[in-house]
């Protein structure tokens, strides 16, 4: 049985805002979650990175505006990707492949770092970046796009898991709704168990939990389906969900560092 052999959540720059973005139904409380880049190894294939934050590292005002300041924005400079990547004694172009949870731009900042990699990305989604609903146009950041021309992406079609290296230790999931290619990622660890890095499909537990979805949704009745199987894969004992915007998650799993396996 094939394994990834190591994991590492990096040091990930956070934004500060009422919780009323996270779920229907929540607000009036002041959270600061962070935006996340995972860095995954095989033991042939080599690196796999899942999401690439924001951009702007030292200075996010410099890409946002002033949304930098709305948000809270901190990203310190040493957190940028290629400087983690060199302090764990690897290159950006030592990342052979990109999986994108979704094209929002919290999760596409860093994808200038990998021109020429191979990427993952769910059907629909760049097309419904490139064209979005007015109501969550502000999510996509147009520069990010040119960034992923770079990237030779493969599509993943509405309902098909892809089993990246055809062995079983990193299969993306297609969950659909929160925007149309949404993504997740199920890792099988070392230890034989089972971790899936949800991207957003939820942004809380709790939106599991309640099988509810969000506002920035782009469609609500597919979001709650895909809750509903990530709510089921949850369930499973083997089985861990770390939800990528959950603080609680966040400060859990990454109890000893960056280096989460
Ligand atoms: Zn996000």
């Amino acid at each position: 049985m094939t394994t990834i052999s190591r994991l590492w959540a990096l040091d990930a720059p956070t934004v500060t805002m009422d919780d009323s973005i996270m779920m229907f139904g929540k607000g009036g409380t002041e959270i600061t979650m962070p935006l996340p880049s995972f860095l995954i190894e095989h033991p042939v294939h080599g690196l796999l990175i899942f999401d690439t934050g924001i951009g702007g590292a030292g200075d996010p005002a410099s890409v946002y505006g002033p949304a930098a300041q709305v948000y809270k924005m901190n990203f310190p400079a040493e957190y940028a990707l290629d400087r983690q990547l060199e302090s764990l004694g690897f290159t950006t172009s030592d990342v052979k492949r990109v999986v994108i949870s979704h094209l929002h731009f919290d999760h596409t900042g860093g994808l200038h770092h990998f021109p020429g990699a191979t990427g993952y990305i769910g059907s629909g989604e760049m097309r419904y970046a490139k064209t979005p609903d007015h109501h969550v146009a502000v999510h996509f950041m147009p520069p990010d796009l040119e960034a992923a021309a770079q990237i030779d992406w493969l599509e993943l079609p509405v309902g098909y898991d892809h089993d990246v290296f055809g062995d079983g230790s990193v299969v993306i999931l297609t969950l659909p709704g929160h925007t149309p290619g949404s993504l997740a990622l199920q890792l099988r660890l070392p230890d034989a168990s089972t971790l899936i890095l949800s991207g957003d499909v939820a942004h809380d537990h709790d939106n599991v939990s309640c099988c509810a979805g969000m506002q920035a949704d782009s469609d609500t009745a597919a979001a709650v389906e895909s809750l509903k199987r990530l709510k089921l894969l949850r369930s499973r004992p083997d089985t861990t969900v770390w939800v990528n915007h959950d603080i609680a998650d966040w400060e859990r799993m990454r109890a000893n560092g960056r280096q989460v396996i």
